[in-house]
């Protein structure tokens, strides 16, 4: 998919919230990440899919100032009466330390934030635990660190940056079997045009998406374009899966075991031909397989993204590198996905 192009346009409505740290290592494929050392069991494939979180600051409308909701019962009298859980806010995703009881519901909020016409870019900070603080629950002191102070931190000149942080849409883990075996072609190339279009759908990104799978067919990481709610013009959907793929499974070549022996085939099924960004981060990834389903033309003639140049022989490029190539997988499903939002109008960017 597109270089700049995923970069281009979505609309603006319910972004999502910032941050991710590739956290969550699952490992499941032939060359798996390190087994534990002392037996500990190590999570099972219906884990979350590795997506994760970190603080990303930004200024969150408060669930209260959502119009037409009622506030949620924070009192408390012990710390054991607070529960985190998502409240929502206008940009999707929120945790607060509400009473045990309470009954947040995310889209409602969301549904109202639409009907009052707002939306925009936000963060948000994980909560590890609650206490009951003067009757309400508040994060516990460890977490006392308000949103702001992130938020100061992160735009403090004198402070480098030193920390990259993305995130995934909090609808993709949902989306996703990680039980489920592919073993066809036209079926990984499937899933990555259902992440594109539900993306267009939530209105998290750019039309694209695009899963990694393992030897065992199975799900290792996916991606979806999130270059604005995540403001990274790299977070495209292939570079997510691969970005995650390689920190779920701890090594920078997803297809090299530690010894640095072949520990493949890994494939990369994405919903639209790879841009001249994420082709580059192909070389490199550590795949053995490239799946796609729209050709560049197709995102460009849908579209008004810019796929950026190839090699001439990108194709032959790839495969000098071990890589195979298949192209126009369910190319007219992802046509019809490119199609819907080029008609749909996303704004460009
Ligand atoms: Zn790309």
């Amino acid at each position: 998919m597109p270089a700049s192009p995923e970069t281009r346009s979505f609309p603006m409505r319910g972004l999502l919230p910032s941050a991710f740290t590739l956290l969550l290592a699952l490992t499941m494929a032939a060359c798996a990440a390190p087994q534990p050392a002392d037996g500990v069991k190590p999570p099972p494939m219906s884990d979350p899919l590795p997506a994760t979180v970190l603080p990303a600051p930004a200024t969150p409308p408060r669930h209260g100032a959502v119009a037409g909701l009622p506030d949620l019962d924070r009192s408390c009298r012990i710390d054991a009466d607070c529960a985190v859980k998502n409240v929502g806010n206008c940009c999707g995703y929120y945790p607060a330390c509400v009473n045990r009881s309470a009954e947040p519901d995310p889209k409602a909020v969301q549904a109202a934030c639409a009907r009052s016409g707002v939306a925009g870019v936000c963060g948000f900070r994980e909560i590890q635990a609650c206490a009951c603080v003067a009757s309400r629950c508040e994060p516990a002191p460890s977490d006392a660190l308000p949103l702001r102070a992130a938020a100061v931190r992160r735009s403090d000149p004198m402070s480098l940056p030193a920390r990259v942080d993305l995130r995934l849409p909090d609808w993709v883990p949902d989306a996703i079997d990680r039980e489920r075996t592919y073993p066809a072609d036209a079926d990984k190339v499937a899933l990555a045009i259902t992440l594109a279009a539900r993306n267009i759908d939530e209105g998290t990104g750019g039309p694209f998406g695009a899963v990694l799978f393992g030897p065992d067919q199975r799900v290792v990481a996916a991606g979806v374009n999130v270059v604005l709610p995540q403001s990274t013009s790299l977070a495209h959907a292939e570079n997510m899966a691969y970005m995650l793929a390689q920190q779920a499974l701890g090594r920078a070549r997803i297809n090299l075991d530690e010894a640095g022996n072949p520990c493949g085939p890994y494939t990369l099924a994405t919903s639209a031909q790879p841009c001249c960004q994420c082709y580059g981060a192909t070389v490199w990834a550590g795949v053995d397989r490239l799946l796609i389903g729209a050709r560049a033309d197709d995102v460009q003639a849908l579209t008004e993204f810019d796929e950026g140049p190839l090699p001439e022989d990108w194709t032959g490029e790839l495969a000098r590198r071990g890589i195979e190539v298949v192209r126009d997988v369910e190319r007219e499903r992802a046509r019809a996905v490119l199609a819907a939002y080029g008609r749909g109008g996303g704004r460009s960017y």
